[in-house]
């Protein structure tokens, strides 16, 4: 148990120094164990309070706090920040002249810096560690801790060496954080960061305020620039997409229709990078639209809404990117759309990968948990947070299955007509021609192949082809269906779909919505 009184002193700086009149979810308990000298994995949402988790003990410990921060932007932020509350904190990163490090160097062993943030390639590399040995210091703080995790999209080498902390400063508490919270990743940081007996604590990860809504792609341009319109006209928000090409392309568009809207990748010129991003933090209702390039560390209250036009990497990655979505509290809105082709696409990418059986084992777990989220007929929170470790038992009526409750139908007897019209095609056609052979489409593709002779010809007339397209997706989704190993764009049948083959087991599908216009036809690969 810690002593009654550093919750009070907690206090006073939380009063005195921040301003503000109570600690929020575990903070009064986080800094009771840091600042008493324990060792503590702090897992919390973005937008959750990080900060002073360890700028308090910072404080309330004698000698300097090294926090540990990949983000020089963010950096610079806390460090203003907290020069306004008169705290004495500096950050060390290259963009400093010499005679400004030469300053903090001395200050730091004057003992006149509360904290001092560092980028981990300058806390290793030079002779920084070499001069805190000289030194008192209060903790280690490390921020983004996932960015140790050799799997996570955010992985920096330079984290794993940071373990040496633990054996070069015996004794100095060290509390890594991140909103990064699935059950490996938490263990990665642990054991590469942490001694075995710091205390974890984890808050809930849900976001209340953000409305989760995923829908179908269909026109996907057309689609998010009615969802722009129609809710969030003026607002500030942030489009994902895949590729460099698109983010462009659907900037120049957005503006083209009066939305103002910047474009944010990794192919950017730095400097022109930087602007886009200054002027999305400081301006109001500008789109940004990037790939995941942006976004770690982007501190920016009022982003209203977080639209993907292309399916996130993970469950893990969308949660992260809407996260950034609302921190203010204030209602918000996660939009998806997505379609045959992006399941097919990372179907395939997840099936063609490289790497080790272990780690493809897990890539396709991950994989199936964000079809799952996408595809689910119930609310969303739960799928979401269940992947966090987290139970949600209730409807969250904050989504878009708890407010439209969507309809599934039995389509047991379809999908099986459709799984062996696949099977009679020779597992090698995409869905366009399948349906096309579903439907008894007469044409001159079909023939070529004798295709009309097949026993599934004309057997599914009764259901128009976005029905078809329904079910060929959901298959896809569900795992009956997969890629074929060629990359031709074919599909073929997966294990799971025997048990329906063969009678032993049902399927119930969600009844898509209907499409305004009738839906073009849409070609696998
Ligand atoms: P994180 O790093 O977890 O994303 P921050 O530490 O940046 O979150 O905090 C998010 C916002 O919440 C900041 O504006 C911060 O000032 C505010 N905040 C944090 N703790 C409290 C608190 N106890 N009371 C009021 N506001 C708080
Ligand atoms: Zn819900």
């Amino acid at each position: 148990m810690t002593a009654p009184q550093t919750s009070t002193a907690a206090r006073a700086v939380l009063e005195q120094v921040f301003g503000y009149p109570c600690f929020r979810g575990q903070q009064g308990e986080i800094i009771d164990c840091i600042a008493a000298g324990g060792d503590a994995l702090v897992l919390m949402p973005t937008g959750g309070g990080k900060s002073l988790c360890y700028q308090i003990p910072a404080l309330l410990r004698e000698g300097v706090a090294i926090v540990v921060s990949p983000l020089i932007a963010l950096m610079a932020d806390q460090v203003a920040a907290l020069r306004q509350q008169g705290v004495r904190a500096a950050a060390l990163n290259s963009s400093l002249s010499i005679e400004e490090r030469l300053e903090i160097g001395r200050a730091l062993e004057a003992g006149e810096l509360d904290l001092l943030y560092v980028a981990p390639e300058r806390l290793l590399g030079g002779d920084l560690l070499q001069r805190l040995s000289g030194i008192r210091i209060a903790l280690f703080a490390i921020d983004e801790a996932h960015c140790v995790s050799q799997w996570g999209h955010d992985f920096r080498p330079e984290y794993l060496q940071l373990d040496i902390l633990g054996s070069r400063f015996p004794g100095v508490p060290r509390v890594a954080l991140t909103a990064t919270a699935d059950e490996r990743t938490r263990e990665e940081i642990r054991q590469r960061l942490l001694p075995a007996d710091a205390r974890i604590f984890v808050s809930s990860f849900d976001r209340p305020n953000i409305r989760y809504e995923v829908g179908l792609k269909d026109r996907p341009r057309e689609q998010l620039l009615r969802f722009i319109r129609e809710r969030h006209a003026g607002e500030s928000g942030i489009v994902y997409c895949m590729s460099r090409r698109a983010t462009e392309q659907i900037a120049d568009w957005l503006n083209t229709r009066d939305i103002p809207a910047l474009a944010y990748h990794a192919g950017l010129e730095p400097a022109l990078r930087r602007h886009h991003q200054s002027r999305f933090l400081r301006e109001d209702g500008l789109v940004m639209v990037a790939t995941v390039a942006f976004g770690m560390g982007i501190d920016k209250p009022d982003v209203r809404f977080v639209a993907h036009l292309d399916l996130p990497k993970t469950l893990e990655a969308y949660y992260q990117e809407t996260g950034r979505a609302g921190r203010d509290g204030l209602p918000a809105e996660a939009w998806l759309v997505y379609g045959l082709q992006d399941i097919y696409r990372i179907r395939q990418m997840s099936s063609e990968s490289q790497a080790s059986a272990g780690h493809k084992r897990r890539e396709r777990q991950r994989l199936e948990a964000l079809l799952a989220f996408c595809e689910t007929t119930q609310c969303r929170r739960p799928t979401l947070l269940a992947h966090f470790g987290e139970a949600y038992p209730e409807r969250c009526g904050n989504c878009d299955n708890c407010q439209n409750p969507p309809r599934t139908w039995d389509a047991a007897d379809p999908a099986r007509r459709l799984l062996s019209c696949v099977y009679r095609t020779g597992q090698r056609f995409g869905a366009a021609h399948v349906i096309d052979v579903l439907l008894g489409e007469n044409g001159e593709r079909l023939r070529q192949r004798g295709h009309e002779r097949l026993s599934t010809f004309g057997i599914g007339t009764d259901l128009p082809r976005a029905t078809w397209q329904s079910i060929t997706r959901q298959l896809l989704a569900h795992g009956y269906l997969e890629p074929d190993p060629e990359g031709h764009g074919g599909l073929r049948l997966a294990e799971a779909c025997r048990p329906l083959l063969r009678g032993e087991s049902g399927l119930s599908l969600r009844e898509d919505l209907p499409s305004r216009r009738a839906q073009p036809r849409m070609r696998v690969a």
